[in-house]
């Protein structure tokens, strides 16, 4: 697999605390990699780092295959769009010139593009508001919009939709999810709304106490998602028997129990295997959430 970023056992000390201890992660080519982790877990610390307003204290990463420590890595954060925070947006300009002022500051020639990015983000026709006037939204929007100049191959958003109302949260998914399909755009985003995130997100990343605990992909943890009823039988021959018959998918699980991934009619399942001396003891509808899956891997919530 072609990675965009990888670390390798990097650390992030201010003082004698590690933020960050031996941290290894990876972010696929065209990936939409949710960074996870409750308040304090580093996720913030990291997207600094990889964006370059920080320095590690040791260890090393790559971003498109350049090290940290290489002197083209300058040259190839230009390749990198962030969003850290709060957007950096002069409240006081345009977007437009909020725009111009980004273009200026990353050195580009001219202002190319730039009428596409406010129409990408829907703030092609706000004229001269300025952006102290724009609502939540239409900032946040700003602020992605000031980190898609340039052209970025990799953008990284630091909590995109914190503070946004349901329309403002539905419009960034949306637009992340267009850069993503359209322009390839591989995107790194760290949110603690976890519902929100498994909505676009293809590739999760679990950090705890400065450690990336779990790297996975979004194939694999839907496995878990599956809903399913599980039950609990006193013969579990016939009753896999029953299933082929009925031709549905199952998985058993130990000598007594299995798991059903489709539709069932439990009542009829009960009447239906009790006719061939097999009695349900138990059932239960399982599938789990991203939440649930998180808190698991953390050890519930106050794992402190
Ligand atoms: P949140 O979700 O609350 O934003 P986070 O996962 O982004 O949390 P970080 O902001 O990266 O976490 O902080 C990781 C740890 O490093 C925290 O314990 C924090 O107090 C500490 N920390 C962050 N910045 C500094 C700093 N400049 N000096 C000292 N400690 C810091």
């Amino acid at each position: 697999m072609e990675y965009i970023l990888e670390t390798n056992n990097i650390e992030k000390k201010y003082g004698h605390f590690k933020a960050l201890n031996n941290l290894n992660m990876h972010i696929p080519k065209g990936a939409i990699y949710g960074l996870i982790g409750k308040n304090g877990a580093g996720k913030t610390t990291l997207i600094r780092l990889i964006c370059g307003l920080q320095k590690v204290t040791s260890g090393e990463y790559t971003i498109f295959g350049i090290s940290n420590n290489s002197r083209r890595i300058v040259e190839t954060r230009k390749r990198v769009g962030g969003m850290v925070e709060t957007p950096s947006i002069c409240t006081d300009m345009t977007a437009e010139d909020n725009l111009k002022e980004q273009y200026k500051i990353i050195g580009l020639p001219s202002y190319d593009n730039l009428q596409e990015i406010l129409k990408l983000v829907r703030l092609n026709n706000t004229g001269k508001k300025k952006a102290k006037h724009f609502s939540l939204g239409m900032k946040q929007r700003l602020g992605l919009a000031i980190a898609l100049v340039g052209n970025p191959d990799l953008l990284i958003l630091d909590e995109p939709i914190n503070g946004l109302d349901p329309e403002g949260i539905i419009e960034i998914r949306e637009l992340i999810l267009k850069l993503n399909k359209e322009k390839g755009i591989t995107f790194l985003i760290s949110s603690h709304y976890l519902d929100e995130l498994s909505k676009i997100a293809t590739f999760y990343g679990i950090i705890d106490k400065g450690k990336i605990i779990k790297e996975i992909d979004k194939n694999e943890l839907e496995q878990n998602f599956r809903k399913r009823t599980q039950i609990t039988v006193t013969n579990i021959k016939e009753c896999v028997k029953y299933l082929e018959e009925k031709e549905l998918a199952y998985k058993v699980i130990s000598d007594d129990t299995l798991d059903i991934y489709e539709k069932i009619n439990v009542s009829e399942l009960v009447i239906a295997l009790s006719k061939r001396n097999c009695i349900v003891n138990n059932f239960q509808e399982k599938g789990e959430s991203l939440e649930n899956y998180y808190l698991n891997l953390i050890g519930g919530a106050d794992n402190d």
